[in-house]
């Protein structure tokens, strides 16, 4: 069987996930077809369109999650939580008409990311920076009371935003009686606090800036991830708690082909082993 997937969105023309698809389907030796879809004008016309000349399952990036929640007719529990949906898999007719499962994968490819990584999750005190639609999609997996995790503080410069991720999550995520969940502002991170991990969720590596906290934080810390990626793995954010003496620090590489690698495995049944992937991409980041 021939998978016929694509990736939708604006712009669309630099997705690395055909490349990434690829290289599972190769590993896997599976046969796939991945291609981009520009979406210029609706998305539920262009999906129709793909879906009714044989598409099996498809990507769909910014700005077009919310209309692929739309789209599907039946949702995976973690894309109800996250209310938007980054996988579409046709699931055959009802009635004749086509049913569409809808995921969210992005907290599972993080989360999948920091298990490679041997992230200490287990008892730690976790900072987030940033309470933008990132962190929205990495709380649940983190929060959940199988995790294991002692406390999560999420920093942002509005503590409104946190508040209500916390309040709507908590309605959803079963996080047990233990964790601690905090709201912060950048200005009440003390040098003395302890947090084991840090994840700066923020867009500043974009625009090569830090976010402003003590930089005790970055020494006290054991893992540092920073969401955004990088040719080389190192950012900003993860070249500054370096110089800080932390020993592991990563990009979000991991976390993007984590994502796809989840979306692989709704429409072929297999997880790929991201390792040799992230090698792969990141070499072709490197010759671009
Ligand atoms: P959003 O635009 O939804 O959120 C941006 C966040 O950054 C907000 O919390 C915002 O704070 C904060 N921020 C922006 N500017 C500043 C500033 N000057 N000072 C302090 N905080 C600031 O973006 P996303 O959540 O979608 O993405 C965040 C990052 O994660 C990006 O770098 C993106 O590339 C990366 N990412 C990586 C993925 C991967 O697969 N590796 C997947 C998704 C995202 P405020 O609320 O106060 O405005």
């Amino acid at each position: 069987m021939t998978f016929k997937l694509a990736v939708f969105g604006n712009p669309i023309e630099h997705s690395l996930s055909p490349l990434i698809h690829q290289h599972f389907a190769s590993q896997y030796g599976q046969d796939i077809t991945y291609e981009r879809i520009l979406v210029e004008h609706t998305f539920a016309q262009k999906a129709d369109e793909f879906f009714s000349s044989g598409g099996f399952g498809c990507n769909i990036t910014v700005p077009c999650k919310l209309n692929a929640l739309d789209y599907a007719t039946e949702l995976t529990p973690r894309a109800k939580i996250a209310q938007a949906v980054n996988t579409l898999k046709f699931n055959g007719f009802v009635n004749q008409k086509p049913q569409f499962l809808g995921d969210n994968t992005d907290g599972a490819g993080f989360f999948q990311d920091l298990k490679r990584l041997n992230c200490p999750l287990k008892g730690s005190n976790i900072l987030i920076l940033g309470a933008g639609g990132a962190t929205r999609g990495i709380l649940p997996n983190l929060m959940d009371y199988r995790t294991k995790v002692k406390s999560i503080t999420v920093a942002n410069r509005t503590t409104a935003k946190i508040r209500k991720i916390f309040e709507n999550l908590q309605e959803q995520v079963d996080t047990g009686a233990f964790l601690e969940l905090k709201a912060s502002n950048y200005e009440s991170l003390e040098p003395d606090m302890h947090f084991d991990v840090i994840i700066n969720a923020t867009s500043l590596s974009m625009n090569n800036e830090l976010p402003k906290i003590p930089p005790e934080l970055y020494s006290h810390a054991q893992f540092v991830y920073d969401l955004y990626y990088t040719k080389d793995g190192s950012t900003i954010f993860t070249n500054k708690a370096r110089s800080l003496n932390v020993e592991h620090c990563y990009d979000g590489l991991g976390m993007l082909v984590g994502q796809a690698a989840q979306s692989y495995e709704l429409w072929t049944g297999v997880l790929p082993d991201t390792e040799n992937t992230i090698n792969y991409i990141r070499s072709v980041l490197q010759q671009q």
